[in-house]
């Protein structure tokens, strides 16, 4: 699976950090940078809760 991110839509809480710090960060300008797009099984449950918490749904798994 991969992690996708529809940046026009992002607003740099940084929740999903938050719930998936291994996947992505915010850098210093507050942009999310995806550290790993492709979900192993490892890292799909954090993933699945980054794109829970995301408030307007920047975030999908496909
Ligand atoms: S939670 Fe959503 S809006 Fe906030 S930084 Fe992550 S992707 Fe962007």
């Amino acid at each position: 699976m991969k992690i996708i991110l529809d940046r026009p839509r992002c607003e740099g809480h940084g929740l999903c950090e938050e719930a998936a710090p291994r996947l992505m960060h915010l850098d210093d300008e507050g942009e999310l940078i995806l550290d790993i797009e492709d979900i192993t099984e490892n890292d799909l449950d954090s993933a699945k809760a980054s794109v829970r918490v995301c408030p307007v749904a920047a975030l999908r798994l496909e």
